[in-house]
């Protein structure tokens, strides 16, 4: 392992290997919009056959930010585990399971909190920036749980020896203040815990439709996996296009329209040469390209949402396999739990 610590690794090129714990987590604050899959969500159903994958419903962490709105948390946890089994997760294959009933993870929370400063997590730059985007719920004064997040995440990755964490760039000092916890747990109690590997994604990050960088609920500008036809064509109809276009045959620039942006990601290599260059050349109108792009994303989205539908019908099948999936994770939590108990003299 000591090999990886300074080197990027990219999923990509991770050998696939049973034998290794890889985990992610997502928090139950909404659906799933097509930024989570391409910038994520894919990806793990493509990991959950090379590696022991594990998905944390992180409703504790989510309530970090939403204390004042548990209602919003209850609400979206099974919405989020249905999202996940429509678009392919295996509950044969990967653990799913719900952060809040491992209460493992928030007492390893509390032992690590003796191990990282305050200063230290107010310098971590993800929680530095995190914070500044929070002004409007904690005004000048941060919680000590939304300070601490970074204290429990440690606690999730090493609850459950995980081998391998995906992460964006923005997150890489979330991992590295796990591996300083671990690295200070394992100096003062001797060898237990396992540092984990944290593996970069080049999955992208997707523009919301009126080209804002983000893609949010709040910013009104996400395509949902369970959006239906209706809604995916009003979308879309009002995409953010070239403005210098005003009539079909005024030459086109598609690298500033977002419907040309879309259609990198929905159409076929073939489509999206032919939508280039008849833009270019001022022989496509905008309402027929929007036309062909609302038809290609509905054609992805219908299958996966035709299989949330099932789910939606049969929530105790959802619910069954999330508490499936608890038990078996909270079961690798008391290993670990044992472990540390006993490194710290507390196995009585
Ligand atoms: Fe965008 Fe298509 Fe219109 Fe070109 S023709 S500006 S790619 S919507």
């Amino acid at each position: 392992m000591e090999e990886f610590q300074d080197e990027k690794i990219k999923i990509e090129d991770l050998k696939p290997d049973k034998s290794k714990r890889i985990l992610t987590g997502i928090r139950p604050t909404g659906h799933l919009h097509i930024g989570h899959y391409f910038g994520a969500a894919k990806s793990w159903v493509e990991l959950q056959d090379k590696f022991d994958t594990f998905i944390e419903i992180a409703d504790v962490q989510a309530l970090t930010d939403n204390f004042n709105n548990p209602q919003k948390v209850k609400d979206n946890t099974l919405q989020i585990v249905m999202d996940l089994l429509a678009l392919g997760i295996d509950p044969n294959k990967c653990t799913v399971y719900l952060q809040s009933m491992i209460p493992e993870i928030a007492e390893l929370t509390v032992y690590y909190s003796n191990l990282v400063t305050i200063s230290r997590l107010q310098r971590n730059p993800t929680v530095k920036t995190e914070i500044a985007q929070k002004r409007e719920l904690f005004g000048d004064s941060v919680t000590y749980g939304f300070l601490g997040y970074p204290v429990s995440q440690a606690a999730d990755i090493t609850a459950f020896d995980a081998t391998y964490i995906p992460a964006g760039e923005d997150q890489l000092p979330l991992i590295e203040q796990c591996r300083e916890i671990v690295r200070k747990f394992n100096s003062i109690y001797g060898e237990t815990l396992r540092e984990p590997v944290e593996v970069i994604s080049n999955s992208p990050r997707i523009k919301g439709l009126d080209g804002n960088e983000k893609m949010g609920k709040s910013l009104g500008n996400a395509l949902y996996l369970s959006d239906d036809y209706d809604t995916i064509k009003r979308k879309v109809m009002g995409a953010l296009t070239d403005p210098s276009r005003i009539k079909k045959d005024d030459k086109g620039h598609p690298d500033v329209c977002m419907v040309y942006y879309y259609h990198k990601l929905f159409s076929t290599i073939n489509e999206i040469k032919d939508v280039r260059s008849e833009c270019e050349n001022g022989t496509r109108g905008c309402v027929d390209c929007k036309k062909q792009l609302i038809e290609n994303i509905n054609a992805k989205l219908e299958p996966i949402r035709d299989k949330r539908h099932y789910y939606e019908e049969h929530p105790d099948e959802v619910k069954d396999i999330l508490m499936a999936g608890t038990a078996k994770a909270k079961r690798e939590a008391e290993k670990t739990m044992e472990k540390v108990k006993k490194a710290m003299m507390l196995d009585y």
